[in-house]
C-alpha cells in the first residue's frame, strides 16, 4: 500500500464561502501512482469543515441559511464570553458538519456522484487561509 500527502491551500473571503476543491483532489489522484484507493480530505482548525454539496447558487445560500438556523450568530455562546471573540457559532457549527472527508477513487477516477462536488465551507467570521491536506491511500 502507498501513501501520498498532498496539501491544498485555500484563501476564503469569510463566513459561509464554499470552495470547490473537486478539480484539485482529481489532479492529486491523478499525479499520484496510486490507482486504487481512499482520498481522505482533513482540514486543521476548529472553525472549517469539508463536506460535499451540488456546487450551484441555490444551494450556496440555502446551507448557510440551514446552518444559521441549527447554530443562530446572535445566541450567547460561552466561549465568546471566556475568550472574548465572536465565533462560538462557528465552532459550534464546524464541530457539527467535521473536519474531514473520505471519498474513493477507482482506476485513477474519485467515485463522485454526478452532482456532488467536494467543498470547504469557511464557518469562521473573517476571511481565512487555509491549508487542506488530501491524504491518498491505496495502491
Ligand atoms: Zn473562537
Amino acid at each position: 500500500m502507498a501513501v501520498v500527502t498532498r496539501r491544498l491551500r485555500v484563501s476564503t473571503s469569510g463566513e459561509n464561502d464554499m470552495v470547490d476543491l473537486t478539480r484539485k483532489t482529481s489532479e492529486a489522484v491523478t499525479e499520484s501512482e496510486i490507482r486504487n484507493g481512499l482520498a481522505m480530505l482533513f482540514v486543521p482548525g476548529s472553525t472549517a469543515s469539508v463536506t460535499t454539496i451540488e456546487f450551484e447558487p441555490g444551494l450556496l445560500q440555502d446551507f448557510p441559511k440551514m446552518l444559521e438556523r441549527i447554530a443562530p450568530k446572535d445566541l450567547r455562546y460561552e466561549h465568546q464570553r471566556a475568550w472574548n471573540d465572536d465565533n462560538g457559532h462557528s465552532h459550534v457549527k464546524a464541530a457539527l458538519l467535521g473536519p474531514s472527508l473520505s471519498v474513493p477513487f477507482v482506476q485513477g477516477k474519485l467515485v463522485l456522484g454526478t452532482w456532488q462536488q467536494i467543498v470547504l465551507i469557511e464557518l469562521d467570521t473573517r476571511p481565512r487561509d487555509r491549508e487542506v491536506v488530501v491524504q491518498l491511500m491505496g495502491e
